[in-house]
């Protein structure tokens, strides 16, 4: 049966299958299809052949697109509606912000309420190492933009200009701004870009089904990732690596879940030169994980960590970075010196981002977010597991309420299906046909669902999942 498909170029592919003809209201007298948008993360051909799925309306765990056709949204937006798509509180939070002060900045020590009670409330939350102020921005990109110039800014005060290389792991990603697309270890990010910039090294995935050595058990291969690690180390000089940083589940990069020992080994060789950790927690932090934070879960003690996307429920964009004692002493006595410590933007720590993020964290406290993650976590992990003996997919792999599978050739790792036949992207489309969105990257599919999913919708989850398999395996098997 492989033989009897003719290598399909995607645009093709898509456009067509019939179920992907959506109302034509769109296209203008002159036939024309595509919108105006110079869209991210998107390719040309989607734009020009392909109707786009136009979003309208959200409710709990579904959204709706301009056709009216429900999808159960498995992706929970980009990450990040943790509390799904109509949380009233977060309104009514927006509106009475705007109604009382709809902007005001926190330049020149000039600030709000908001922002300086979001800033006490953070810090209360996270506990896995201490500490002591927040830095606001407006997506998580800008927050590993920002810990790039803060670590630079450490290193300089301490009269290390050398040190100034980031050690980052090939497959992460870290945003799409000029640097943390370089921190990311993803090469669309790079191609054609002129990126990574050269103080950025990537380390290895710590992906054990993908890498591990014929017979390594998981303890070989973590030490092995921390042995490279070292000698990569060595072999750049320890005097110019400045930081590490790390998604403690790597998101866009597969899903990829770490073994708890991978991080232990990892700080210890970075403690030994002077080296610092950055957790970017932009998907994993608030509960994602079944812990409030990656660094709970893997005991991970960061000197500087990157939130976003459920820190408001992704109701309105920001992100911070947190900042440990250890770095802002130092910053702090900077920039006595300096008379400023000159980076911000004009909406770091916005008011109304920053009231209702406020209101996210207290609903996740009230709602006691991590048990509602942990009732439904099993659900969906074993649910979706449960498909793994299937013969195109080489493995399913996610903890709390992240997962990823990867579909391959004779469930090896190492037989990829040709990149032309595009299961993943076939996959992908037959969840939307049948009514649900998740993310697609090559032959890697993920899903991250909104925590207040019920456990009906994780069923339903779970069989649209199969009912879209049975679909590819019949087009490859
Ligand atoms: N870091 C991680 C781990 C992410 O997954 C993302 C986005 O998906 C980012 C950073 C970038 O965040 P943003 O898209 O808000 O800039």
């Amino acid at each position: 049966r492989k033989d009897l498909i003719q290598a399909p170029i995607l645009a093709k592919w898509f456009s067509n299958e019939a179920f992907l003809q959506k109302d034509v209201s769109s296209v203008d007298e002159k036939g024309f299809k595509g919108h105006d948008m110079l869209a991210p993360f998107t390719a040309g051909w989607q734009t020009m052949d392909v109707n786009p799925l136009v979003v309208e309306k959200s409710e709990g765990s579904y959204v709706y697109d301009t056709n009216g056709k429900k999808y159960l949204d498995a992706l929970a937006g980009l990450w990040c509606t943790a509390l799904g798509g109509n949380e009233q509180r977060l309104v009514a939070a927006a509106t009475k912000q705007l109604s009382t002060l709809p902007f005001y900045h926190s330049f020149w020590n000039r600030t709000t309420k908001p922002s300086m009670d979001l800033a006490k409330e953070i810090l209360e939350m996270f506990t896995a190492s201490k500490m002591s102020k927040v830095f606001f921005t407006n997506s998580g990109s800008e927050a590993n933009d920002s810990q790039v110039k803060l670590v630079w800014y450490y290193n300089n005060a301490l009269g290390r200009p050398d040190k100034k290389k980031f050690i980052a792991r090939a497959k992460s990603y870290h945003g799409s701004t000029l640097i943390a697309a370089s921190l990311s270890g993803l090469p669309a990010l790079h191609q054609k870009f002129d990126l990574p910039a050269p103080f950025v090294i990537h380390a290895d995935t710590p992906h054990f089904w993908r890498y591990h050595l014929p017979g390594e058990t998981e303890e070989e291969f973590s030490t092995r990732l921390a042995n490279n690690l070292e000698n990569l180390i060595l072999k750049e000089g320890p005097e110019t690596i400045a930081a590490f940083i790390a998604e403690p589940v790597m998101g866009a990069g597969g899903g990829v879940i770490s073994i708890f020992s991978v991080y232990a080994q990892i700080q210890s060789v970075l403690k030994k030169y002077d080296i610092l950790f950055i957790a970017d927690e932009v998907i994993c932090a608030f509960g994602r994980l079944g812990t409030m934070f990656g660094c709970d879960k893997y005991n991970i003690k960061p000197d500087l960590v990157s939130i976003a996307k459920a820190l408001s429920s992704a109701y309105m964009p920001i992100g911070a970075v947190l900042v440990s004692p250890k770095v802002y002493d130092v910053i702090h006595s900077q920039s006595n010196k300096l008379g400023s410590f000159s980076h911000g933007f004009t909406y770091s720590g916005h008011p109304v981002a920053c009231a209702v993020a406020l209101e996210t964290l207290k609903i996740y406290k009230e709602r006691n977010i991590l048990e509602m993650v942990n009732n439904i976590a099993t659900k969906f992990q074993e649910g979706v597991k449960a498909y793994s003996s299937s013969p195109i997919i080489g493995e399913i792999r996610g903890t709390g309420l992240i997962l990823g599978t990867e579909f391959t050739d004779n469930k090896s790792p190492h037989d990829a299906f040709p990149p032309e036949w595009g299961i993943g992207a076939y996959f992908g489309a037959q969840c939307e046909k049948h009514g649900m969105l998740i993310r697609v990257a090559g032959d890697s599919i993920m899903m991250s669902p909104p925590f207040i999913m019920n456990p009906e919708e994780v069923d339903e989850l779970i069989e649209k999942f199969g009912k879209a398999l049975r679909d590819t395996e019949e087009r490859v098997a």
